[in-house]
């Protein structure tokens, strides 16, 4: 039995009195929610205060993103070692957004997937097609890309700490969410690759997160999927309501 991940990625919102505001409200929200990992991501600067409001809480910490060296003349990066050290116990990597905006490849975000595991982070690890991929019949094909090439030199038991967040691109922030169907067919199929590259067990094992336009009224639909195992919530995460809402799927 796979535990579900609910994860809410901040993106570039909520100044730090605005996110300890919001964690706030979630943390009585979900304080009786003892079957799902809940998990948070707020930016970068916000990160220590809002570790400080969910202390003792069920809630975890993420930050969106690190650099994949522990430290150096790097200027404006910040790496996992030092996410470790202001108390996160995610990161997550590979976001669409960032592979579109800021130039992050397959080897880029292999590259950080590695330092993070190593400084003892769970990655969600995040992938998916396009609209124009979609429309040309190659989704499986990128999927199967994305997750050899961001896996690549990554050990069984390394797997164990990473969670892969399948988030077709055109249904982030559009309010389009793949069907249930769509999401199952791409989360069969992206476990069926990781079962390829690391047998059954670990197949089997690894936890897939859906990603797009997820919202209280289509969660229920997407976690009755047999391979859905969570999600990973921007917009409707902003909210104390919709993302407790969506976080207590199951009540
Ligand atoms: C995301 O940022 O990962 C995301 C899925 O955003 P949204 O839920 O707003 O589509």
């Amino acid at each position: 039995m796979r535990r579900p991940v609910i994860a809410g990625n901040w993106k570039l919102y909520k100044t730090t009195n605005e996110a300890v505001e919001l964690v706030s409200r979630l943390i009585p929200l979900v304080a009786t929610n003892k079957d799902v990992d809940i998990v948070v991501a707020p930016v970068f600067t916000a990160l220590t205060s809002v570790k400080g409001a969910i202390a003792g809480s069920n809630i975890m910490l993420s930050a969106q993103n690190c650099y994949w060296e522990e430290e150096g003349a790097f200027t404006g990066e910040v790496s996992p070692k030092l996410l470790k050290d202001v108390g996160c116990s995610h990161v997550i990597i590979g976001h669409s957004e960032r592979r579109q905006f800021f130039g992050e490849t397959d080897v880029t975000i292999n590259k950080k997937i590695k330092t993070s595991l190593y400084a003892g982070l769970t990655v969600i690890f995040c992938i998916g097609e396009t609209l124009a991929e979609r429309e040309s019949g190659k989704t499986l094909d990128v999927l199967k890309t994305q997750v050899r090439n961001g896996l690549s030199g990554i050990t069984k038991d390394q797997l164990a700490n990473i969670v892969i967040a399948y988030e077709p691109v055109w249904a982030i922030g559009t309010g389009k969410t793949a069907s249930d169907e769509q999401a199952q067919e791409a989360h069969a199929f992206i476990r069926s690759v990781v079962t390829g590259l690391y047998k059954k067990t670990a197949g089997n094992g690894i936890r897939i997160l859906y990603g797009g336009s997820v919202k209280p009224e289509n969660i229920k639909g997407l976690m009755n999927q047999p391979d859905v195992d969570g999600a990973l919530v921007g917009g409707a995460s902003l909210k104390a309501e919709s993302f407790s809402a969506i976080a207590n799927f199951g009540s």
